[in-house]
């Protein structure tokens, strides 16, 4: 199957860590076994060709270089955190966005990353350990029974929602998305529906609690689904109050072409990335308050 499928021909994209490496130097550094090209929109990515082994080359195994795909590498850039400020990351293991937003802050300012998880917040201390990420503090426990009126919050500006999803935009259920017989947002299958429902509550409360807090400016919300269920009806279910309390949709990545499926108004503002475009299938939301959306679009 791995051979023939056309999954086998995406590129490989490998992340420079500028906390602890120019990307000029990473270019140089990975010239040496292979052809390199810096990834036209998302900034400190590069291409590499397909099948290129990196796992333990010195340049992934000091955190350098982080191997990340490219839809996953347009999250953190999409939440566009600025140095200083104080950003939650609320479902971080194993934190390749967690270490990624630090290395837009320029490791300044704070990211508390919360992980429900104990196993995966190890995870996530391994990941930032590796990549040097000076400006992380891990909260082991339910993002949901985070207080948001808690005063250790109020300063928080930018949340990462990126909650456990069903995955079907990665691995083998791309192999199914691509089958005639599939469609958008079925499976086809009971026990796999019913998980996509329950997934998709989790996900609507996560976001809602995302919102609640009381100085966030900027939320963003992906995962790596191609199911309508966990994507854009999540997003229009929460609608509703988002802008009763002065969120809109913003456009990220205003000029990659493919965007929500056109289930409500506003589902242009959505990012998909779909598995034929050299990218997993992944699914990207962002919530701007009013003043802050026109930066976002800048
Ligand atoms: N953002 C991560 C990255 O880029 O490396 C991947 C996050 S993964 C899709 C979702 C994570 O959320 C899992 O590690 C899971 O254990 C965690 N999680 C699930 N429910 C949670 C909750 N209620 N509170 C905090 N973390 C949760």
């Amino acid at each position: 199957l791995k051979n023939h499928s056309p999954v086998c021909s995406k590129p490989r994209y490998v992340r420079v860590n500028t906390l602890k490496m120019d990307v000029e130097t990473a270019v140089h550094g990975l010239e040496s076994i292979t052809k390199v090209a810096k990834d036209d929109m998302v900034p400190d990515l590069l291409k590499l060709p397909s099948g290129t082994d990196l796992h333990d080359h010195p340049l992934v195994t000091s955190g350098s270089v982080v191997v990340q795909g490219k839809a996953s590498s347009m999250v953190a850039v999409a939440l566009c955190p600025q140095p200083g400020w104080e950003v939650l990351d609320a479902c971080a293991a194993p934190g390749n966005k967690t270490v990624h937003l630090a290395a837009l802050m320029k490791g300044m300012g704070n990211i508390i990353a919360c992980e429900l998880h104990k196993e995966r917040a190890r995870l996530l201390e391994d990941t930032i350990r590796r990549t040097g990420a000076p400006n992380v503090n891990i909260f082991q426990g339910d993002f949901l029974d985070l207080d948001a009126r808690d005063p250790k919050f109020s300063k928080i500006r930018a949340i990462l929602l990126d909650p456990s999803c069903s995955g079907s935009g990665i691995a083998r259920e791309r192999l199914d998305y691509l089958l005639p017989s599939f469609k958008k947002g079925e499976d086809g299958d009971a026990a796999n529906s019913q998980r996509v429902r329950n997934l998709a509550a989790f996900q609507t409360k996560a976001l809602l609690h995302a919102l609640s807090f009381p100085a966030v400016e900027r939320v963003v919300y992906s995962t790596c689904s191609i199911h309508q269920a966990e994507n854009e009806d999540v997003i229009s279910s929460v609608l509703p109050f988002a802008t009763s309390i002065g969120f809109e949709l913003a456009t990220p990545f205003p000029q990659w072409p493919h965007r929500g499926l056109p289930v409500f108004n506003g589902a242009e503002h959505l990012l998909r990335t779909d598995p034929t475009e050299e990218t997993e299938g992944f699914f990207i939301a962002l919530f701007a308050r009013k003043s802050e959306t026109n930066k976002s679009e800048e």
